[in-house]
């Protein structure tokens, strides 16, 4: 089974997939790496999509995917994990955490990658008119959610900053998975 994690830009679902697999043991796959290309995941064509989605193994963590209703509907395999959004503050307070590569053109988390994991680069921080960009995404995003919360294979998760391992560990039980 696959278990699929989105949510808005920065609330955390890198960290989180992160966490999740340490917990279950799946692999964890991070959608915009596996495109293999420089694209954001929401950006993509279908084609792209499509042919990256066919390569993902059978049981595994995917970050950071679907990023569109049409995306979603490839999902009803396995379970979306939605985090849901709570506050601008706090999508702004993470954004300080993410690194960006300025060759692959992506985003990661400092808690997780201290280099670019695709090109083995140097991380920088991303120029500082993001808080206009990261606005438009959640409006996009909430658009997203609102068509995204019709599927049957939806669970919301709320996740309270510094909870995350607590909320990790009833997942864990919920979904009957062994810790390792
Ligand atoms: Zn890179």
């Amino acid at each position: 089974m696959r278990i699929y994690i989105t949510g808005p830009p920065a609330i955390g679902k890198t960290f989180f997939s992160f966490l999740l697999s340490k917990i279950t043991g799946l692999p964890l796959i991070n959608f915009s790496l596996q495109l293999k290309k420089k694209e954001r995941a929401a950006l993509a064509s279908n084609y792209e999509v499509k042919k990256a989605f066919s390569q993902l193994p059978a049981f595994c963590i995917v970050d950071g995917f679907p990023r569109t209703a049409s995306q979603a509907k490839l999902c009803s395999d396995g379970i979306i994990f939605v985090i849901t959004y709570y506050d601008k503050e706090t999508i702004f307070k993470n954004a300080l955490n993410r690194r960006f590569c300025p060759r692959c053109l992506e985003t990661y988390n400092k808690r997780i990658h201290k280099k670019c994991p695709r090109c083995h680069g140097k991380l920088g921080i991303r120029a500082d008119d993001d808080k206009q960009i990261l606005r438009k995404r959640i409006k996009n995003y909430l658009k997203f959610e609102k068509q995204l919360l019709k599927q049957q294979n939806v669970f919301l998760i709320n996740l309270i900053p510094k909870n995350e391992q607590m909320f990790l560990r009833k997942v864990v039980l919920l979904f009957g998975f062994c810790k390792k």
